[in-house]
């Protein structure tokens, strides 16, 4: 599974990602913006941090293998 948080290092970003809904995580991953191909693609999943209260998943694009990033919003 390509949204698995064993990709997650940092534990505080893992423990953000694991509170998320499989369903909500998975929408996460296969529908990340890709500014080389000029949209939504699925990521391939390489690490997550915490920024503040954001948490940043990193990896790369599955149609042309760039960088992509996405970062997720706290709740409430
Ligand atoms: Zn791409």
């Amino acid at each position: 599974m390509d949204y698995d948080e064993d990709k997650i290092d940092d534990h505080t970003a893992k423990k953000r990602w694991n509170e998320l809904p499989e369903q909500a995580r998975k929408d996460i991953i296969e529908s990340v913006w890709c500014p080389h191909c000029g949209t939504g693609v699925p990521m391939e999943l390489r690490d997550g941090k915490m920024e503040g209260r954001l948490l940043v998943l990193r990896g790369t694009c599955k149609k042309c293998g760039g960088e992509v990033a996405r970062v997720v919003e706290p709740e409430g």
